[in-house]
């Protein structure tokens, strides 16, 4: 571990960016996080993300583009930061099919410019948020990160693919330590407004109907986000060389239940509607850890019922922050 290091944070004011700034700044690292706030959702829950950071001496917030290759040039030499975490992407599989080319100005040519402004510093080590649904739709349980990952379903995990193997050819050209995380469904306090353990309860708490793939009949492999950050924080404090990691719990939740434990937590009943999957969504998502156990010594811990218990508090409290 290496107290004085700074490491850059793009993406850095989302739900899991903002998580991962805190456990930097919290073991005494100085943090830059590069964010444009942008309104893919509501600002002002990435506002509220590092509100309390903004007052952390070692914590600097620059708000830019990833696909300002200048901001970025600036960012780099003025800070020299000796590892990056790049977070900043557009998400969501869905909200991807009909905008390919926003997709890949943020998550390809944006990946691009990042690893440029990186290599010219020399940094140390390049930590990367893939995503799990690169796996795309296949029978080969669980995923092994060596698997064929050809066939991805839409453009948001085409693009994260692209940015993997670009990642590749900057390690062998320049020598970068880039390691891909691969972040399998993630939750807790602060996410994202458009993921189900956010909308299922709020679609609960206002009487909306809930609308469920094949009838819930489907398997996320629902990862913590406390879990995931000790796992990028591993990533960091470890340069690899090239390298591709399952971040994962390896336990698969059916959506019907991961609803289920919602409504005891919120004590009402979800209005469910079932509708058939569309062909963007694999039917299960499951994670082989063993990698990353032995790489980094990741080790998931927190259950779907304890994890979502926290979602739950966070949730409360950020829509009725005076009760
Ligand atoms: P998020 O949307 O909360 O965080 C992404 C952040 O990046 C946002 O704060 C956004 O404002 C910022 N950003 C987007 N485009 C930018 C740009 N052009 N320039 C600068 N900043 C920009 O999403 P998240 O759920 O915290 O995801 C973080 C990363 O993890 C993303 O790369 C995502 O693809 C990946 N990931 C997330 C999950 C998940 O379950 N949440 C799963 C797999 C992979």
């Amino acid at each position: 571990m290496s107290e004085s290091k700074t490491t850059l944070v793009t993406g850095g004011a989302g739900f899991i960016g903002s998580h991962l700034c805190d456990a930097l700044v919290a073991r005494g690292e100085r943090v830059v996080c590069i964010d444009n706030f942008n309104e893919f959702y509501n600002p002002a829950q990435k506002r509220a993300n590092v509100a309390a950071l903004l007052r952390h001496p070692g914590f600097t917030l620059i708000e830019g583009d990833i696909r300002d290759r200048d901001l970025l040039a600036r960012a780099f030499e003025q800070h020299r930061p000796a590892r990056v975490a790049h977070l900043a992407a557009m998400a969501n599989v869905r909200y991807s099919i009909e905008r390919a080319p926003l997709y890949v100005d943020v998550n390809i040519q944006g990946t691009i410019n990042v690893l440029d402004a990186a290599r010219s510093v020399g940094i140390e080590n390049f930590v990367f948020a893939s995503t799990s649904s690169v796996y795309g739709d296949t029978d080969q349980f669980p995923f092994v990160e060596e698997q064929s990952t050809d066939h991805p379903l839409a453009p948001y995990p085409a693009t994260k693919k692209a940015a993997e193997v670009l990642g590749y050819s900057y390690h062998n050209m320049f020598g970068v330590n880039f390691t891909a995380v691969r972040f399998f469904t993630v939750y807790g306090p602060r996410v994202r407004p458009d993921m189900m353990a956010y909308t299922v309860m709020d679609d609960i708490l206002h009487g909306r109907e809930i609308t469920l793939f094949n009838g819930g009949e489907m398997y996320r492999d629902w990862t913590y986000v406390g879990d995931i950050i000790k796992g990028v924080v591993a990533a960091l404090d470890t340069p690899l060389g090239y390298a591709v990691l399952n971040l994962g719990r390896g336990e698969p939740v059916r959506l019907g239940d991961f609803v289920s434990v919602i409504e005891r937590l919120t004590g009402a009943p979800a209005a469910v509607r079932a509708v058939p999957a569309p062909p963007s969504e694999p039917p299960r998502t499951f994670a082989n850890v063993d990698k990353a156990r032995r790489l980094l010594g990741y080790n998931p811990r927190v259950s779907v019922d304890e994890g979502l218990a926290h979602t739950w508090e966070w949730y409360c409290a950020f829509h009725q922050p005076n009760q």
